[in-house]
């Protein structure tokens, strides 16, 4: 698809429908056909066939991705469902005696929702770590735990699962109201994340919580229940994948779009468009005056300024303090005010600074409250289109390239065409 210039209500529409799209897909998608296939009882032969083997392949998959993208919080959340899938799937299959069967199905309930609250608030400390092996130890214990509760102090898990209140008939459901409670609150805690921030992991646990609820929900077969978790185990692993895929076409530290997705986009213009390549002013010698950590929260704000760029312009980071923006479908002098609006944007913020330039001991005498530091900084822009002397997007950007340079001679904080 090629790129192309929007009004600014479009660029919005588009991209409040991209942010929906990004969380809806595949995780919705994958719930609600899960959803479909078994309302209208189309799940194929095979695959209710296949549930006996199908959450070994997947959580296998998921576990195998996991390391190799070294994401611990997939391995755990995946390594928590098998193992409340598993622990229901045997106690239906006649390996428990029944009087345990409601007791495993009321702690798996309350399990899943708590370890994937947990999972999910937890940073990234790998798996073959101090930390990362007591996640694993908490996580694979407790279907002993579970077991040990069950055999010799099963009032424990009934009062677990206490009823509190009798609920208006829609709302009742087989599982205890304490599990209803953590799902409730743990699906708010995963939308907030998902809605705040493109975050395919938050997307991920996000959908895979409501796939587990359905799971315990469907009493038609056992095999369902077994495939509802599949779909949860699946959505969290498809998560991992857009995480590494998200990985390779955004910069990390300012989340713009870098140099890999710029390169694909160039191939996407027509024949028309501009190019403009902006740089931060003497930002070696602002390195030097406040430290390369200001440094990098003022790169982060410079970055906020240009991915909010008018005319269509799409933002991405070129490399260390210079940005690219391309504007599809738009000559040169077009372009040019949107830039001018930048420019002026960025060089009168006053961006405040962070921790850094605050005292590190308390000080002994109470002083007049500081006001935080305040900084500022300018930018440099070339621009160009495709001409008669640059017809290849190579050449385009050399000339917006040689464009900056003069921008920077001429004395910058200006734009240069
Ligand atoms: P000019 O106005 O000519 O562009 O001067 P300049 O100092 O900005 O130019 P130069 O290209 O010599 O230096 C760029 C500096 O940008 C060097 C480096 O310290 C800084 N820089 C590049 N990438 C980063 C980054 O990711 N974080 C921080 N903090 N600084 C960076
Ligand atoms: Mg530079
Ligand atoms: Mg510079």
């Amino acid at each position: 698809m090629a790129l192309s210039s929007h009004s600014p209500l479009h660029q919005f529409i588009i991209n409040t429908l991209r942010k929906c799209i990004s969380i809806i897909v595949p995780g919705g998608f994958l719930l609600g056909a899960a959803v479909f296939l078994e309302q209208t009882e189309r799940y194929p032969a095979w695959l209710l066939g296949a549930a006996s083997f199908l959450p070994y392949i997947i959580f296998c998959v998921g576990i195998l991705l996991g390391m190799r993208f070294n994401r611990s919080r997939l391995i755990f959340s995946i390594l928590a469902l098998i193992l409340a899938e598993r622990m229901i799937f045997f106690s239906t299959t006649g390996v428990f005696s029944p009087a345990y069967e409601r007791h495993i199905s009321n702690a798996a309930s309350i399990l899943v929702p708590f370890d994937l609250l947990l999972i999910f608030l937890f940073r990234e400390r790998g798996v073959f770590t101090i930390r990362g092996l007591l996640r694993l130890a908490f996580i694979l214990l407790q279907p002993l735990a579970v077991f040990l509760l069950i055999s010799f102090r099963p009032e424990i898990i009934a009062k677990a699962a206490y009823r509190f209140h009798a609920l208006p008939l829609p709302l009742e459901t087989p599982i205890p109201q304490t599990a209803l409670i953590l799902f409730l609150f743990t699906v708010s805690v995963f939308a907030i994340k998902a809605l705040s921030r493109k975050d395919p992991v938050a997307s991920g646990f996000f959908w895979s919580l409501p796939a587990v609820f359905i799971a315990f929900h469907s009493d038609s077969a056992p095999a369902v229940t077994t495939l509802y978790f599949c779909t949860a185990g699946l959505i969290l692993t498809l998560s991992v994948i857009e995480t590494a895929y998200g990985m390779a076409f955004h910069d990390e530290l300012t989340g713009l779009p870098g140099r890999r997705a710029l390169n694909e986009d160039l191939m996407k213009l027509g024949s028309r468009y501009s190019v403009a390549m902006l740089d931060i002013d003497f930002f070696k010698k602002f390195n030097d005056r406040y430290g390369h950590d200001v440094g990098d929260q003022v790169l982060c704000m410079v970055a906020s300024h240009i991915s909010r760029v008018g005319g269509g312009g799409k933002a991405y980071r070129y490399g260390g303090e210079e940005f690219t923006v391309l504007f599809p479908g738009k000559k040169r002098e077009e372009v040019i005010p949107s830039l001018e609006q930048l420019r002026t944007a960025i060089g009168s913020s006053k961006f405040c600074l962070r921790g850094r330039l605050r005292p590190q001991k308390k000080p002994k005498k109470r002083r007049k409250r500081r006001q935080p530091k305040k900084v500022s900084v300018t930018i440099s822009i070339g621009v160009a289109s495709p001409g008669e002397k640059q017809t290849k997007t190579s050449e385009v950007i050399k000339a917006a390239d040689k464009a900056l340079y003069r921008a920077k001679k001429k004395g910058r904080n200006r734009v240069s065409t």
